[in-house]
C-alpha cells in the first residue's frame, strides 16, 4: 500500500556552504560547510532513501520499481527516468558564475538532462543579491573580452532578492546564487553545471575548482536578463495560494495553510510539498503525519483525497 514517503536528505559539502539549514530549517546538517540538502533525488549523484512506514531504508528509486504509475502518474510515463530534483541550497559564500544547458545540449554531450530551475528565497540577509543572467545588450564577443580582462562582473546583471522573491532560470540563463541567502530549488532531474568564473577561489586542498568556460559560451542566452518576480496570493477557506511557477517540466505552488487545506491527486502527478515554515499535519487514508519546518514529502500520483491542518508554509511540486 503506498503513503506519503518522507526521505532521508543527502547532505553535499561544498566551499560556499555554512550551517544556515541547520539554524533555518532544522536540518541536521553533518558538514561544517554543508552545502546543499537534497530532498528528493534519484540521480547517479544522490538518491533519496524513504525513512518512514513500510519502504523505510529502501531507495526512492525501488519504490518506484514497485509501484511506477500509481506513485508518479501518467504525466511521467514520457520520461526514461525520474524527471526532477528538489533541494535547499544554503549560499553562506557566492557560488560559481554558472550556466546549465539544455536537454538536447546535455543529452548529447553530457548524458543527462539539461536544467531549467525555479528558485524560491526561504531566507536573505538585508541587501542580498544574485546573478541573473547578463546586463543588457552584452554580446558573446563582449563576454569572452570582459572574462579575459578578468572584470566579468560588467557584463552580469545583479537584482536584489529578499525572502519570498520567486527566479525562474531557464537553462542557457547565466547565473549565481550570491552570499547570505537560504534557497528552495525545484529543477529538472540533472546534476550538470558548467562554470563561467569562480571569483578566484580554492578548495581545501588548495585547488580552484574546474571551469567550463568553452561549453558555457556554448550555452549562454545572450538576451537574457532577468527580473524577480513576487507572485501574487489568492485567498481560500483556511488557505492561501499562488502559482509560483508553471514551465513545461513542473509546476510550483505556494501555500500558506492557516487552518486547513484540502487537496487530491487524480492518477496524473505525484505531489512533493516541502514544509518551508511553521508546522502541522497531514492527514492522510486516515493516518496522520507530523509535518515540520525542513520536511519534505511526497504524496502518490493514485487518485485519493489528503488534507493539511496547521499553520505552515508549503512549496507544492507537480508535472
Ligand atoms: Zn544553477
Amino acid at each position: 500500500m503506498l503513503y506519503p514517503l518522507f526521505f532521508q536528505p543527502v547532505y553535499k559539502e561544498i566551499i560556499w556552504g555554512g550551517q544556515n539549514l541547520k539554524t533555518i530549517l532544522n536540518k541536521e546538517v553533518p558538514f561544517e560547510k554543508t552545502a546543499e540538502s537534497w530532498e528528493v533525488c534519484c540521480h547517479k549523484n544522490g538518491m533519496s532513501i524513504v525513512d518512514n512506514g513500510e519502504y523505510k531504508g529502501k531507495t526512492l528509486k525501488e519504490v518506484i520499481d514497485i509501484h511506477k504509475t500509481d506513485l508518479l502518474g501518467t504525466k511521467t510515463l514520457k520520461y526514461d527516468r525520474f524527471p526532477i530534483l528538489i533541494k535547499y541550497i544554503d549560499a553562506n559564500d557566492r557560488l560559481s558564475v554558472q550556466v546549465h544547458p539544455n536537454d538536447e545540449y546535455a543529452l548529447k554531450n553530457e548524458g543527462d538532462f539539461g536544467k531549467t530551475e525555479v528558485w524560491y528565497i526561504v531566507d536573505a540577509k538585508e541587501n542580498a543579491k544574485l546573478i541573473f543572467g547578463v546586463k543588457e545588450g552584452t554580446t558573446k564577443d563582449d563576454f569572452k573580452t570582459a572574462l579575459k580582462n578578468k572584470n566579468l562582473e560588467e557584463c552580469l546583471n545583479y537584482v536584489n532578492v529578499k525572502k519570498g522573491d520567486v527566479i525562474f532560470i531557464p537553462s542557457g540563463t547565466v547565473h549565481a546564487i550570491l552570499d547570505g541567502i537560504v534557497i528552495a530549488e525545484i529543477q529538472q532531474n540533472s546534476d550538470t553545471t558548467y562554470r563561467v568564473y569562480d571569483w578566484n577561489r580554492v578548495d581545501k586542498n588548495g585547488n580552484p575548482r574546474e571551469l567550463h568556460v568553452e561549453k558555457a559560451l556554448d550555452v549562454i542566452d545572450f538576451n537574457m536578463s532577468g527580473k524577480v518576480h513576487m507572485p501574487n496570493h489568492e485567498k481560500a477557506n483556511g488557505y492561501s495560494f499562488a502559482n509560483i511557477t508553471k514551465c513545461q517540466y513542473f509546476n510550483v505552488d505556494k501555500i500558506v495553510v492557516n487552518e486547513i487545506y484540502e487537496d487530491s491527486t487524480n492518477g496524473e502527478s505525484f505531489f512533493i510539498f516541502m514544509c518551508i515554515e511553521g508546522s502541522g499535519t497531514l492527514i492522510y487514508d486516515n493516518k496522520e503525519y507530523k509535518i515540520t519546518t525542513g520536511k519534505t514529502f511526497m504524496i502518490p500520483a493514485k487518485e485519493n483525497t489528503f488534507e493539511i491542518k496547521g499553520q505552515v508554509k508549503l512549496l507544492k511540486t507537480y508535472l
